[in-house]
């Protein structure tokens, strides 16, 4: 089911302040797609949803779940959260802890008293999904959080919703089990064929797991678009930044020629690729990031899109080395092979392809 958000704007008063929790938010989700609400703490993502759940009612605008309108300000219109079809699971809470397994997933079905029989088969079915089936009896208390947020899933999809909203649902996992159930996670819903609303901070986490992600600010939606699309495309300043590490570098157009453009900044003159509607004289900012920065030690000679600095930092962390070069009195973040034999204080160079230098200009 799709869901329409029109002009919301949501406002929370408190201690004699008006919170702008939510600036007039504009947002298609389509069906059957994971779409992820990432922004920093307090940008109001929880907001949004508990406004599509119905748990919280906007201040103006409209929003339709499948066609029909659950909240409307002008029309006079709200659908309690039991009429909108949905299943939730929350970061915290997860599960009741004075019940089983069973009785967990069950609630939902009891709370619409259909019969025992008709109970006992959803549950079971959902419980093999998840990959929790016989653990029926064991008491909530007695899983590892990985499980709890497994029968938390089960619990939300047993009433069969055609849509599904998770709110930080794994922030209170260790990171490996983080990861695994985020994997998990992405398996169950793509294989469901459901529309999944899913809100976090973490950008790594929205990469992973998102067919679409709307990255928000200060209670807007700054873009909407595939993970790739995000990281790679983005037009916006604080998106590129949000979404990974970066240099963010203000430059200044030099000229705009064939497939490249070139701009002039405190590394140097650089050649990104063709950024369209640019000018001599607009001021951009470079965006690169430190995963593209071939390094080298040494000095290079002239060529295209090379600097020549020196290694301020380095620190080993598995993976790779991260660090910094200073060039011209800048820094910049690297990152390097992990076997790598540059070492702190060494001259080096490094070279990045244009078509990783993404400019930015807003
Ligand atoms: P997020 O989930 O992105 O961290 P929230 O939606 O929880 O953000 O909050 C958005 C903004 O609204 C924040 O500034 C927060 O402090 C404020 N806020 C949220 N809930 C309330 C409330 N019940 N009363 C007052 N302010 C609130
Ligand atoms: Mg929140």
């Amino acid at each position: 089911m799709e869901i329409y958000i029109k002009n919301v704007s949501k406002y929370y008063y408190s201690g004699g302040k008006t919170i702008k929790a939510l600036d007039n938010v504009n947002l298609t989700i389509p069906a059957n797609q994971i779409f992820t609400l990432l922004g920093p703490s307090g940008c109001g993502k929880t907001t949004l949803l508990r406004c599509i759940v119905g748990l919280e009612s906007p201040d103006t605008g409209e929003i339709e779940i499948g066609g029909e309108v659950v909240w409307s300000s002008e029309k006079n219109i709200f659908v309690p959260t039991e009429n909108r079809g949905l299943g939730m699971v929350f970061q915290t809470y997860a599960i009741w802890p004075h019940m089983n397994v069973f009785n967990n997933v069950a609630y939902p079905l009891q709370a619409r008293k259909m019969s025992k029989n008709v109970i006992r088969n959803k549950v079971e079915k959902t419980l093999r999904f998840v990959q929790m089936e016989g653990f029926e009896d064991r008491p909530a208390t007695k899983l590892s959080g990985g499980q709890q947020q497994r029968v938390a899933l089960a619990r939300a999809l047993v009433a069969e919703p055609k849509v599904i909203l998770f709110d930080e649902p794994l922030s209170n996992l260790d990171a490996k089990l983080r990861e695994e159930t985020r994997k998990e996670l992405r398996t169950f819903l793509t294989e469901l064929q459901i529309t999944a609303v899913y809100v976090t901070h973490d950008r790594i986490e929205a990469l992973a797991l998102s067919d679409i992600v709307a990255v928000m600010n200060k209670g807007r939606i700054i873009e909407t678009g595939t993970p790739r699309n995000i990281y790679f495309n983005s037009d916006h300043r604080f998106v590129a930044d949000f979404i990974g590490r970066t240099n963010l570098i203000e430059a200044t157009v030099t000229s705009q020629e064939g497939s490249v453009t070139t701009v002039d900044c405190a590394i140097g003159s650089v050649i990104c690729r063709k950024q369209a509607d640019m000018k001599p004289g607009d001021k951009v900012t470079l965006c690169l990031r430190p995963e593209f920065i071939r390094l080298k030690r040494g000095n290079a000679t002239q060529a295209q899109n090379v600097f020549n600095g020196q290694i301020q930092s380095l620190v080993f962390i598995g993976e790779a080395f991260e660090g910094e070069i200073t060039i011209n009195d800048s820094q910049l973040f690297i990152k390097t092979e992990p076997d790598s034999d540059i070492k702190v204080r060494d001259t080096a160079n490094f070279t990045v392809d244009p078509d990783h230098c993404l400019l930015v200009t807003r």
